[in-house]
């Protein structure tokens, strides 16, 4: 049966050297081409999916004079013979030392193949072997998945927003990530009333706002549950009816002991939406179940979650996700096991509504970069005096930089912002916030909350990410990205809240200089 709603991809970009075909350097010589095991099939899986493909490729052989360009096409007319037809090659013939926008990890071949097959980059997904495919696909905004080879540096596997075996895994990979996404048995006539759930901070909220639009777009009427920190974020999504605010104890980092009463209190609350059924979104290590409980007791009929853990008959939809996949799609599978998919005319990115509460503050004219140091849970913070450095270096390269940060954050955007910056600290609410984020030509912050604002924005990210929690869950989604700070440092995948490394290296690391090279890839000119 064919999936409803719109797909997750387009077109799938491939790497040459190392991806498709054995690497053989400067290769001139169409007999020497050797593609890689598994190569054709996969392919033509793809093909028969419906996806467009393109070669991203840099042969630098070419200002190098190792090899002609006739010989090159002559390599491609081969290629094409052993692995069947592309629909477009995009080549960059230059070396380093030209300068130019389209060598990888530059973005351009990713924006030439995009536009020469009708396509977006954040429509695309790029499978290539090394660092420089996966930094190409980011600054794009495209999905990145790494094939590593055994010259794939240990850095570069670490830095991958996702990571497969070979050509073939990745194709697997793709395709199930498609499947997710998209209801089979779609529903017959639209629900009720839903109440779906997300706990949690404005940054959660904001990941999760596709899988709410989808069950928006099958709903009479959608209510949502968020906590008292997800409440800013839940005013900001499409189609969202009615919120109800309760923080959830289960859920909280930093909880109050349950109380009898108040969850007697939210049974009651729950009962008066007279919900049809109830979606709760969660994120990987939070559990459904104790809400599952309190709904079936305010009398939701239908329940659908993401449990591992046996929910006995807490839940009419049990679902399962493998780790790994990005929070917007973990939430859209959600919503697709439950039955709703995206209408037409939407796609899998974050939103926010259009008609925006009327800003506290004007955008600020002109042209600027915004630097939002704070962050949500301390352990994704860069340092400070870090951040001042970053500020000082933009503000060296020519930029007006704009220190952004809550009511809460004051004493530390000023003391960033003294090295070069305009200090906005505390004057905005998040839809304020999400104004100054909407004008900037590049935002400069950690794994939080207003990431992914930005991404919901458009606006390009610089992310100095702590590798607490896994990239490829957590990067702004589908919006230009550049990541910074050491993937394997030791404090990778605990989820510590609190730095358990002394001296913060993931963060106090980055090197101000990258930052500078960062927005010049990602807005140049
Ligand atoms: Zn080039």
């Amino acid at each position: 049966m064919k999936p409803s709603g719109p797909a997750l991809y387009d077109a799938v970009l491939l790497d040459r050297d190392g991806t498709l075909v054995e690497d053989v350097p400067y290769n001139g010589d169409p007999e020497k081409v050797r593609p890689l095991p598994g190569a054709r099939e996969a392919l033509d899986r793809l093909r028969a999916a419906g996806l467009r493909l393109a070669v991203v490729t840099n042969q630098s052989g070419l200002a190098r004079g190792y090899f002609t360009e006739r010989e090159m096409h002559a390599v491609h007319a081969r290629i094409e013979e052993l692995l069947g037809p592309f629909d477009h090659w995009a080549v960059c013939p230059h070396d380093d030392t030209d300068g130019c926008a389209c060598r990888k990890p530059a973005p351009g071949l990713v924006h030439e193949a995009a536009r020469t097959l009708g396509t977006a980059p954040r429509r695309c997904v790029l499978v290539g072997d090394i660092g420089r495919d996966m930094a190409a696909a980011l600054a794009a905004g495209a999905t990145g998945i790494l094939v590593p080879t055994p010259v794939t540096r240990p850095e570069e596997v670490a830095e991958a927003p996702a990571v497969a075996r070979d050509l073939p895994g990745a194709v697997d990979e793709i395709l199930r990530r498609d499947r997710a996404v998209r209801p089979v048995v779609p529903r017959t006539g639209r629900a009720g009333t839903v109440l779906v759930v997300r706990s949690d901070s404005a940054g959660d909220v904001l990941l999760t706002g596709p899988g709410i639009r989808a069950v928006a777009a099958g709903a009479e009427r959608v209510a949502l549950l968020c906590g008292p920190r997800g409440r800013a974020a839940a005013e900001l999504l499409p189609g969202v009816d009615e919120i109800i605010e309760w923080p959830l104890p289960w859920i909280d980092g930093s909880p109050e002991p349950v109380d009898p009463d108040d969850m007697r209190r939210l049974t009651a609350r729950l009962a008066a939406v007279d919900a049809d059924e109830a979606v709760v979104f969660t994120s990987f290590h939070q559990s459904a179940l104790p809400l599952a409980l309190l709904l079936r007791m305010a009398g939701v009929p239908r329940i659908s979650a993401i449990s591992d853990d046996y929910p006995g008959s807490l839940l009419d939809v049990r679902h399962r996700v493998p780790v790994g996949v990005p929070e917007p799609e973990r939430a859209l599978s959600l919503a697709a096991a439950a039955g709703f998919a995206l209408p037409a005319g939407d796609e899998p990115v974050l939103r926010l509504r259009a008609d925006l509460p009327a800003p506290a503050v004007d955008r600020p004219a002109g042209d600027y970069l915004v630097v939002h140091p704070g962050a949500s849970v301390p352990a994704r913070a860069c340092p400070p005096e870090r951040c001042a450095e970053i500020v000082a270096a933009l503000a060296a390269d020519g930029h007006r930089v704009l220190v952004t940060g809550g009511p809460g954050e004051r004493e530390l955007t000023a003391r960033v912002a003294a090295a070069g910056g305009t200090d906005l600290g505390g004057t905005t609410d998040l839809a304020g916030l999400a104004r100054i984020v909407a004008g900037a030509r590049c935002l400069v912050v950690g794994n939080t909350g207003p990431a992914h604002l930005a991404a919901a924005l458009g606006t390009p990210v610089v992310s100095l990410f702590a590798p607490t929690v896994p990239f490829g869950q957590w990067a702004p989604y589908r919006v230009p990205t550049v990541r910074l700070g050491d993937a394997g440092a030791a404090c990778r995948d605990t989820r510590a809240a609190r730095c358990p490394v002394a001296g913060h290296p993931c963060l106090s690391g980055v090197d101000p200089a990258r930052v500078v090279a960062a927005v010049r890839r990602l807005a140049p000119g």
